[in-house]
């Protein structure tokens, strides 16, 4: 049918919108000038994962004519339905720098901020206290978990509980101290009886993570858990299949290692986990301090 473009292609547009709005971007602006972004630029923006980057708001989305990228449409299978005016809705507002220059100066606060009192998943209606994130908003090391638990969810930090002793263990092992490290979790507020998120609470609060990550834009990311690692890597793989290998998200050097809940239940597993630690001390120049964790 005339006009429309391919179902995949309209779901990631659709889940792209939703992305931006998540990072608080609520305006698009309406494009005055010829300067219609390429098919490459829209087809690697659609098929890429959240790069952070805006590269489309229009009244109306409109791929070029061949005339105008005769190269790159012989070299990218682009469907003719596609090369077709795609209506989207018409919102007035800031130009596409000013939402540019929010991304640019975007801090932990705002990130906060934009939070807010959330209730954008079904996860609001259960928890006590939103949980955030905690330690040093330059750190070189980001921990990343799964979701608060219950003691979290009181206190409103995360890695409070017994795993966070042991993961306080940890970091004091590699010769660091909470306050050096900053922690945080994929989704932030408890799943009830201390279940693993679902998607589509992992997928509704995992951007306000990315934000986190890139404002405080660590050296190393730690993973911990299959959770973290599978939302930072946006793979199904076991964790299992590539604990302990230096892995990248956008740029960083990421290294998924075992949940310190998992550790509490698995002691053996320790020595695993101590073994990728020792990897990312390298890699940060640490010297342990008392050895590996009890
Ligand atoms: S888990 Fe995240 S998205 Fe869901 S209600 Fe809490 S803060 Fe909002």
């Amino acid at each position: 049918m005339p006009g429309l473009i391919p179902e995949s292609l309209q779901k990631k547009l659709s889940e792209r919108l939703s992305y931006y709005q998540d990072l608080g971007i609520n305006h698009f602006y309406r494009d005055r000038t010829s300067a219609i972004p390429s098919s490459a630029e829209l087809l690697t923006e659609f098929s890429a994962g959240p790069t952070g980057s805006i590269a489309i708001s229009n009244e109306e989305l409109t791929l070029p004519k061949p005339s105008r990228a005769p190269q790159l449409l012989k070299s990218i299978p682009i469907s003719s339905e596609i090369s077709k005016t795609v209506p989207l809705p018409v919102l007035a507002g800031p130009s596409l720098f000013e939402s540019l220059d929010r991304i640019v100066d975007d801090t932990l606060l705002k990130v906060r901020s934009d939070l807010g009192d959330c209730t954008r998943c079904k996860l609001h209606s259960m928890r006590h206290t939103i949980v955030f994130g905690d330690g040093n908003p330059k750190a070189e090391l980001v921990f990343v978990g799964e979701g608060p638990g219950a003691d979290e969810d009181a206190q409103g930090l995360p890695f409070v509980g017994r795993a966070g002793k042991l993961l306080t263990q940890m970091i004091e092992a590699m010769g660091l101290q909470r306050k050096d490290v900053y922690i945080c979790n994929v989704v932030k507020c408890r799943p009830p009886e201390n279940r693993l998120p679902e998607e589509d609470e992992v997928k509704t609060c995992s951007p306000f993570l990315f934000r986190q990550i890139d404002v405080i834009a660590p050296k190393v990311i730690v993973c911990l858990g299959a959770v973290a690692a599978k939302t930072l890597l946006q793979t199904n793989r076991g964790i299992s299949q590539f604990r302990g290998q230096w892995l990248e998200y956008r740029g960083r050097k990421l290294m998924a290692t075992y949940h310190p809940a998992y550790l509490l239940r698995n002691p053996n597993a320790k020595g695993e986990v101590w073994k990728d630690l020792q990897k990312v001390m390298a890699v940060l120049g640490l010297q342990p301090k008392k050895g590996k964790p009890a």
